[in-house]
């Protein structure tokens, strides 16, 4: 058990770590509402893609919610404020799949969604910042 420093991600984060009312602000690691290393060493991945993106593009581009650092960023910007507590990336934050499959099957079938959806939100990107 450990006792984590954290804001209110629901409050005052949007999907990329940014503060909504102060848009120079962003956040990083357990302070932002994730858990655990792996997921405060992604966020700081997604603050600094994020602010590449933004200073080329002048607009955002969140990663899709089917993929890990997105289902993740999702869920901490859009649960309950109330009594809100840091988030490990699971497969529970993931959307349905939307199809019935054997429960081996199913990760998977995660795996393959994110890779498709994260190849659309490159090529996104490198339309709109083709240094991306
Ligand atoms: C006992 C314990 C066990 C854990 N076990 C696990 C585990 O098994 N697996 C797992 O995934 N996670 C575990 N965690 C959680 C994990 O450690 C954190 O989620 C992760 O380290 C957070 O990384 P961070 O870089 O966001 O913050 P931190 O690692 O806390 O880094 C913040 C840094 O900022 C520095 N700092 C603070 N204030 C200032 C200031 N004013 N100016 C300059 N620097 C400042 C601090 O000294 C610190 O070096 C554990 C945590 C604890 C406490």
């Amino acid at each position: 058990m450990h006792r984590n420093t954290f804001i209110n991600a629901p409050q005052l984060l949007n999907r990329c770590f940014q503060h909504q009312k102060e848009p120079r602000l962003f956040f990083a690691g357990q302070i932002s509402g994730v858990e655990g290393y792996l997921e405060s060493a992604a966020s700081g991945l997604i603050v600094g893609i994020q602010i590449v993106l933004q200073q080329q593009t002048e607009s955002f581009f969140p990663f899709p919610e089917t993929c890990a650092l997105g289902a993740l960023s999702t869920h901490i910007t859009n649960t309950h404020s109330k009594n809100f507590q840091p988030m490990n990336i699971n497969f529970g934050l993931f959307p349905p799949l939307g199809k019935k499959m054997k429960k081996a099957a199913r990760k998977a079938a995660y795996g393959e969604r994110a890779l498709a959806d994260l190849d659309t939100w490159l090529q996104e990107c490198q339309k709109r910042s083709p240094d991306c």
